[in-house]
């Protein structure tokens, strides 16, 4: 790419926009000219406004420390500056709705991280080596908002990034039945232990609303592009436990799967070890290689030893064995705000920007 994208993102001082801060560091292709949270920030320096709660090792990227933050709602102060943005705000759910949309009919391309848009029917909700092609409701969704580059992608839950990847080269077996027990990190919930102490020495059975999109969302990645529309898939039917546990980032799932026709253990070892996306074969700069990553050790993979396989986008898989009442059961790990929230919401900026769907103005 000869001209890097000028890229926004918009509550950049939290958990979740500090970790876009920190990849888009360098990156090769995006340059981060606009930070944006809520009044309560808007008007400090970045480094004043994250002082005491940047929560990644390592200092405040130089260059991000010293720009001044704007307020998110003021749209066409921060539109004026970017090609696009990344959004990553806690705010009531139809307050993120609206704030989203009206930056897309600013014409200004929208890579979200929340919920709020993930069931309008004609926007993307991406796993980039699963769901590429969903790009193309794009266009169905800027003749809705009258756009001409403008447009919302979002990517889905942290807590299905890990299985999805899996069960997905395996889609030609034709998978039935998946109950999956998600072990969940309390940064997923915007914390840190200093932040939440109740959650050292305990884990927690419950994460609201974390069961119904770790059940529902998988069908929507896996549905088919019909008259301008995502069309959810029908199966799998899927059960989800989501628990939280006492750990810093890293969702680890527990995963049994039933199928139409049965694979043999090779047969899913192998669709794992060949698998690749668009994003290995377009070779986009966050992309991992290899994406999925089967260890043999009975003991792998561990959420510390393993969240940063491949800088944090690959998945990382292993204990696959028969299952007694379905048909196999395995591990599967994914790092939750780098590939899970982040990290996916990068790579699929790198697909959107390599496809030409985001462009310099
Ligand atoms: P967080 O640490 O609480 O940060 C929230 C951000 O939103 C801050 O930058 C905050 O700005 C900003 N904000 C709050 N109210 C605002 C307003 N009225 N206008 C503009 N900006 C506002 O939250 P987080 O964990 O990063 O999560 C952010 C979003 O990503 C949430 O919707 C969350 O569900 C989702 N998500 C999180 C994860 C994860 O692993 N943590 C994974 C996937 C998705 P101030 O600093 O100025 O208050």
């Amino acid at each position: 790419m000869s001209k890097k994208l000028k890229v926004g993102v918009l509550g950049a001082t939290g958990m979740v926009g500090q970790r876009f801060v920190a990849l888009l560091d360098g990156h090769p292709w995006f340059e981060l000219v606009a930070v944006a949270a809520s009044s309560a920030s808007a008007g400090k320096t970045y480094g004043e406004a994250v002082a005491g709660r940047w929560s990644l090792p390592g200092e405040v990227p130089a260059s991000t420390a010293r720009l001044t933050v704007g307020n998110a709602a003021e749209i066409t102060a921060i539109a004026d500056q970017v090609d696009f943005v990344f959004c990553a705000v806690d705010m009531p759910k139809d307050a993120t709705a609206k704030l989203e949309e009206d930056y897309a009919r600013a014409e200004i391309p929208l890579m979200s991280n929340n919920s709020a848009h993930r069931w309008t029917p004609d926007v993307p909700m991406m796993i980039p080596e699963v769901n590429a092609d969903h790009a193309k409701v794009i266009e169905a969704q800027r003749k809705r908002l009258g756009t001409k580059r403008g447009f919302i992608a979002v990517k889905p839950n942290c807590s299905i990034q890990s299985y999805v990847p899996a069960i997905h080269p395996l889609l030609g077996f034709g998978p039935t039945k998946i109950a999956v027990c998600t072990y969940q990190a309390i940064s997923g919930a915007g914390k840190t232990f200093e932040t939440w102490p109740e959650m050292v020495d305990n884990v927690i059975p419950f994460i609201s609303g974390e069961e119904e999109k770790s059940e529902k969302e998988p069908l929507k990645v896996w549905g088919t592009l019909s008259g301008g529309k995502i069309q959810n898939a029908a199966a799998p039917v899927i059960g989800a436990q989501c628990i939280r546990v006492p750990v810093s980032d890293g969702h680890m799932a527990a995963v049994s799967v039933a199928f139409e026709r049965k694979p043999t253990k090779d047969q899913i070892l192998s669709a794992w070890k060949e698998f690749s996306g668009k994003p290995q074969q377009l070779a986009l700069p966050s992309a991992p290689r290899p994406f999925l990553h089967y260890f043999e050790e009975d003991n792998r993979p561990q959420t510390r030893l393993d969240r940063d396989t491949g800088r944090g986008q690959a998945v990382t898989l292993g204990r696959l064995r028969p299952d007694p009442l379905f048909d196999w059961r395995f591990v599967a790990l994914s790092h939750n705000t780098v590939r899970g929230a982040a990290g996916g919401g990068v790579l699929t900026a790198e697909l959107l920007s390599a496809e030409g769907y985001l462009t310099a103005r």
